[in-house]
């Protein structure tokens, strides 16, 4: 960002630099012609233009898959457990099928049986970890994507083999397909008499998710949450795409997770429910996510136990931040209190620069049709 000066800009956006001026002089921003734009600087100007400015946010781009290779000391780089998430239309079974997965009963005890909120837990098969996280739709999914959290690594449509591909169901396809995300489809209810998984196949493979069995790539698993059939295999399936993803992070590195879930609760003050994506979260740790920042008071496990700390790929919540974090907002442990309080006040320094931005531009207009 401090490559770009005040002219070069404007040329670039086919401004006059006295417009670019002119904008930054209304918000107390002092620049010529010749000094270099800074990042708060290029995003107003991007807001008050209407143009997309990319402004690498040096903190949140930090790539382990691409950048490794030079920065990053591969040496302490293991596997790490596969992020599923479980999407498809109301009441095809999601929750129940992760309950019977994780062999607790949360379905039952929902209001009204719908999911109010994203539920994540980490279950372990064959001695290998699986996260697995429960959406009440895909609207919080695209949430998180649209703000760039990839947390998902496999995406699980489950189908009611008794209904078959529904609008959500369609919805939920889109969805998949654009995040890139290996796909499994779960056809459930197979334990009842009306359940045809033919059907299921062939709505799908309309929608160009072919069967493996009908010369396409995705696996159909039938599974009941009822009874239980399928699920070993639905099991095996994920661990067996996730091998082929070869997902692998640093167990030694500072923390990086991502909020799927935020609240104030009573008591406890913020509460950010997050998954691990990098690194070993700690009690103690110094951390900052969006705006907040503070240092992990307490952390609680997927099962509400209290510990001490949360590994790659799982998932609990976190206790200490000064504020509610936003939903799909990256959580990073640094080393020192201060670097945290800098980041998190500077990013909020930028945000209300931008909410200045946008209300003198109305003034500007309100005054402009006074005269
Ligand atoms: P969600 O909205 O996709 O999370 O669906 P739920 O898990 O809340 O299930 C919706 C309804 O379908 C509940 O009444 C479940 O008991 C029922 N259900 C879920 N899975 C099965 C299954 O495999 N077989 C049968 N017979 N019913 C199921
Ligand atoms: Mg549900």
């Amino acid at each position: 960002p401090e490559d770009i000066r005040v002219y070069e800009f404007a040329e670039a956006c086919g401004k006059s630099p006295a417009d670019v001026i002119k904008v930054l002089f209304s918000l107390g921003m002092m620049v010529t012609k010749n000094d270099f734009l800074k990042q708060d600087e290029l995003e107003i100007l991007g807001e008050e233009f209407g143009i997309s400015v990319t402004v690498k946010d040096a903190l949140e781009d930090v790539n382990y898959e691409e950048n490794y290779d030079e920065e990053i000391d591969t040496s302490s780089f293991v596997i790490r457990p596969p992020v599923v998430t479980i999407m498809g239309h109301v009441d095809h079974g999601k929750t129940s099928l992760l309950d019977k997965i994780r062999s607790s009963k949360v379905a039952a005890g929902e209001a009204g049986g719908i999911t109010q909120h994203i539920s994540s837990y980490t279950v372990i098969k064959n001695g290998q970890k699986i996260t697995f996280v429960d959406t009440p739709g895909h609207e919080a999914f695209s949430s998180m994507r649209t703000r760039g959290a990839n947390v998902t690594d496999i995406i699980i449509i489950v189908v009611a083999a008794d209904d078959g591909v529904k609008t959500q169901t369609e919805e939920v396809i889109s969805h998949a397909k654009a995040s890139g995300c290996p796909i499994i489809v779960a056809m459930n209810k197979m334990d009842k008499e009306t359940a045809n998984p033919d059907m299921v196949k062939a709505q799908m493979a309309e929608k160009n998710l072919t069967p493996v069995d009908w010369g396409g790539d995705i696996e159909f698993i039938p599974v009941s949450a009822r009874t239980g059939d399928g699920i070993e295999d639905l099991l095996e399936n994920i661990l067996i795409q996730s091998e082929l993803l070869e997902l692998k992070a640093d167990p030694t590195a500072k923390a990086k997770a991502t909020v799927i879930e935020s609240s104030l609760e009573k008591g406890r003050g913020p509460v950010a429910n997050i998954i691990v994506q990098n690194g070993t979260l700690r009690v103690g740790d110094n951390i900052v996510c969006d705006t907040t920042f503070g240092r992990v008071k307490a952390i609680t496990n997927d099962m509400g136990e209290i510990v001490k700390e949360l590994g790659l790929s799982e998932t609990g919540t976190v206790l200490g931040l000064n504020e509610v974090p936003t939903t799909g907002s990256s959580l990073i442990a640094m080393d020192s209190e201060k670097e945290v309080r800098d980041i998190a006040t500077t990013r909020a320094e930028h945000a209300r620069a931008k909410e200045l931005s946008k209300s003198t531009k109305v003034s500007l207009e309100e005054m402009s049709g006074l005269i």
